[in-house]
């Protein structure tokens, strides 16, 4: 069993040292347990913040276990009721080639025949999927003619709040970093425009924002958060909702400081911050709901697969550098 464990706390950007691959024997089940050979890891930008030891929704990854991760594999031996090896599976275990996993725990059987490919259950019809959709039905509730502004909007929840915003009749502009990224927004996902951050100051930002949303934005979709999000509070309308789902910008830095909150009073608007496991007994909804617009064509996504469990660190860091192109996976097997 190969594993990438966290030895260090990692101070702002992770790093080589933060890290440890090892190689160990298997365990043996006990009664209730499973083993998964784990397929593909999600790479999520969440991960980071699990490796701080600070109060958060998940007590931090303890020191010298494997870094947290939802997987997608097979069950290939069991000493529990409801898994039976061949069975695929997906649930939050850690970046190994194996896993072992508790009945009644998160992991859960999934229907592999279901979908074209498993990394679909990590993207699409995983928290990414539920994410942006529940995001969007839930807490922004969009309605036609509105104006809707996403941050991190090329990426892989960003990609499909500016699609499930376009489907609801709203104006949608997304905020992404370089030309290629603002290319795709307008040509792939049919946003109405695209904004560059890169190169650009806070009131460059505000500037640009200002153009692609002459009367004002009513519904915010926050993945960023920083120099962006404070740029996007002096455009927003009277009642207007920002529905704050990260701050990626802000993961690996000491913590911004939005400067411009005064004008959530000024505008009597409303932020909302969001886990998408407040939505846990509905996944079934929206993954059917995510499932459908696929299978009609309505919906684009995209998912980037870095290979081996040598190159997770590197594979991770794309998500801060931006380098990923969709749903940053790591293949394991
Ligand atoms: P993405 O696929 O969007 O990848 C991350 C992207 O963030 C990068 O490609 C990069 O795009 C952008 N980015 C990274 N650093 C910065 C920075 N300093 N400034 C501006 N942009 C930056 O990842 P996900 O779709 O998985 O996640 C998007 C957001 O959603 C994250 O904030 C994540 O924490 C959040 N999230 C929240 C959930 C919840 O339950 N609340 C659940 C899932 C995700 P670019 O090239 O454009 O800079």
């Amino acid at each position: 069993n190969r594993r990438f464990l966290l030895v260090a706390r990692p101070d702002g950007m992770p790093k080589r040292d933060d890290f440890r691959l090892v190689d160990a024997p298997l365990p043996p089940l006990a009664p209730g347990q499973f083993l998964i050979r784990n397929h593909y890891a999600s790479l999520d930008p969440a991960i980071r913040g699990w490796l701080d030891d600070a109060p958060s929704y998940l007590p931090p990854v303890a020191l010298g276990d494997p870094v947290r991760a939802t997987t997608v594999g097979v069950v290939i031996a069991s000493e529990a009721e409801g898994f039976t090896p061949g069975d695929w599976v997906m649930g939050l275990n850690g970046i190994e080639t194996h896993s072992v996993a508790q009945a009644g725990g998160f992991t859960q059987v999934v229907d592999i025949d279901a979908v074209p490919s498993p990394t679909h259950f990590l993207s699409i019809l995983g928290a990414v999927g539920l994410t942006a959709y529940f995001g969007v039905t839930e807490i922004l509730q969009p309605k036609a003619g509105q104006t809707l502004l996403v941050s991190g909007a090329a990426g892989a929840v960003g990609s499909l709040v500016g699609q499930l915003g376009k489907r609801a009749g709203c104006r949608v502009i997304g905020i992404a970093g370089g030309p290629a990224k603002c290319a795709r927004l307008t040509d792939d996902y049919g946003f109405d425009a695209a904004i560059d951050y890169r190169g650009k100051d806070g009131e460059a930002l505000s500037a640009a924002i200002g153009q692609a949303a002459p009367d004002g934005i009513d519904l915010v979709f926050e993945n960023v958060g920083g120099m962006g999000l404070d740029a996007t509070l002096l455009h927003i309308n009277q009642h207007a909702t920002v529905a704050l789902c990260g701050l990626i910008s802000e993961y690996n830095t000491a913590h911004y400081g939005t400067r411009n909150l005064w004008q959530l009073i000024v505008k009597c608007a409303t932020i909302r911050g969001f886990l998408i496991s407040e939505f846990l007994d509905r996944f079934p909804e929206g993954a059917a709901a995510m499932a459908g617009l696929v299978r009609e064509g309505a919906l684009r996504f995209d998912e980037h697969i870095d290979e081996g469990i040598d190159n997770a660190l590197p594979a991770f860091l794309r998500l801060f550098e931006g380098s990923n192109q969709g749903k940053m996976i790591l293949k394991l097997a």
